[in-house]
């Protein structure tokens, strides 16, 4: 599909290389001050034998080496996943030793500028799960490339998806809805569940996505994420369910955005870290928010004011002030004001408005609250249990989720019937067609 050759990517315009028909590995887009501040993310699925002892070689390396690094090191017996922050010194020198542990020669990692640390401690440690899954992912064959989809460079990606829907190809989205509203591909889908991390990938329940339900296994299936661990379990599970036909965009949507920039791409791309969003910007830029943004008063989100409606709607999301709420949603700069932090009437006049509001945007407490539910603690001590609230969350999104699926089958059939529609104007076409031929040359005589 496409031709053999993409034209030379921005990433290697950026480094100064501006031909070449090599493949240039993304973490050559460094900022060039060793000092300076970054975020690095990377994730390599490979067998590890002794995981814990593992994270311990990692944590003396560290301390050996002075680094202060601060971020998610996680280790499994599947591999690593990483995003961690520190100086662009610090953080390449434990990447790079990495690379030299035997099964991550191949890793590859992206560094990113951000202002002085994006997270608030180091979190080194082994987890059974390097992603969050409700069915665990130890039975998933993530460490075969074989059972994984095809990786396609960001370049074929963007060719492909060009022609996504005259080829009736389904492009996938497998990440949170919150992520899905700061921004996404034109013309994606969704699975239906709202958080990734409730996507049904064990042997009891194997559910597949409403977008795939009706098309054939060798439907072409593409499939993107961030940085693409998620692609790389989530394709191991459709690989399952029989689907053969799999793409997954290599180094996930940061990669593209630095290398194609927003082309096909509408919004921003959240981030799990102090940053919240980045903007999409231009190929081979280093795209960090920056003064102008402050200025233009935020970067753009894919979906509307969740509150009024308008276009003009604005990153980071805001984290709804009453606790009982602790929705995070999308807003314009004029509701974030106009319903003083708070995602609707109803609770602005809540009896447990304990938060100052945030009406700049941006979460209370840690993102990891959104991140590993499971590990995080209460955001602030409100005298009402845990439990209690993730029973509620978990409510929330289970009515989300009934809307989400109507919404996604209604779509289906509208497909369904514009396709019908279409066979039965092409046959049409062609019966006018044969009786034009027919009567074309009586007309001639
Ligand atoms: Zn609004
Ligand atoms: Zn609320």
């Amino acid at each position: 599909m496409g031709s053999a050759l993409c034209s030379a990517s921005g990433a290697q315009a950026a480094a100064g290389t501006s031909a070449g028909t090599q493949p240039v590995p993304p973490q050559l887009v460094v900022p060039t001050d060793p000092n300076a501040y970054c975020v690095l993310n990377f994730y390599h699925l490979t067998p590890v034998a002794e995981p814990k002892a593992t994270v311990e070689e990692h944590r003396k390396f560290i301390e050996d080496m002075g680094l202060d690094l601060r971020g998610r090191i996680y280790i499994s017996s599947q591999g690593m996943n990483c995003q961690y922050g520190g100086t662009v010194e610090q953080a390449t020198a434990y990447a790079e030793w990495v690379k030299q542990q035997p099964g991550f020669q191949d890793l590859r990692y992206t560094v990113w500028p951000s202002e002085g640390h994006a997270f608030p401690k180091l979190r080194l440690k082994f987890k059974p799960n390097l992603i969050s899954l409700a069915g665990g992912m130890e039975v998933m064959p993530i460490t075969e490339p074989a059972a994984r989809a095809t990786p396609l460079e960001p370049c074929k990606w963007k060719e492909m998806i060009a022609q996504a829907q005259e080829k009736n190809i389904v492009v996938l989205d497998v990440r949170n809805d919150y992520e899905w509203d700061a921004g996404h591909f034109v013309g994606a889908d969704r699975p239906a569940e709202e958080v990734f991390a409730e996507t049904p990938v064990g042997e009891a329940e194997q559910e597949v996505p409403v977008p795939l339900r009706e098309v054939d296994k060798d439907t072409p299936v593409m499939m993107y994420c961030t940085g693409g661990i998620r692609c790389d379990v989530y394709s191991t599970f459709l690989r399952k369910k029989g689907y053969n036909n799999l793409y997954t965009l290599e180094g996930g949507v940061q990669n593209y955005l630095r290398q194609e920039g927003g082309a096909h791409w509408k919004g921003s791309l959240f981030v799990f870290d102090a940053r919240m969003a980045i903007p999409a910007g231009n190929a081979g830029a280093l795209a960090t928010p920056g003064a102008a943004d402050a200025e233009a008063g935020g970067l753009p989100a894919a979906v509307p004011c969740s509150l009024c409606g308008s276009p003009d709607s604005q990153l980071p999301h805001v984290n709804c002030a009453n606790i009982d709420c602790n929705e995070l949603f999308i807003s314009c700069p004029a509701c974030k004001t106009r319903y003083n932090g708070c995602c609707c009437e109803e609770c602005m006049g809540a009896p447990r408005l304990l938060r100052p509001a945030k009406v700049d945007g941006g979460h209370y407490g840690s993102w990891g609250n959104y991140a590993d539910r499971d590990e995080a603690g209460p955001i602030i001590s409100t005298g009402r249990t845990r439990e209690g609230r993730v029973a509620r969350r978990a409510r929330r999104r289970e009515a989300l989720k009934e809307k989400r699926v109507a919404f996604v089958e209604e779509k289906l059939a509208r497909k369904q019937l514009l396709r019908k529609v279409k066979t039965q104007l092409e046959a049409l076409e062609s019966q006018a067609k044969e009786q034009d031929e027919k009567e074309a040359p009586m007309a001639a005589v």
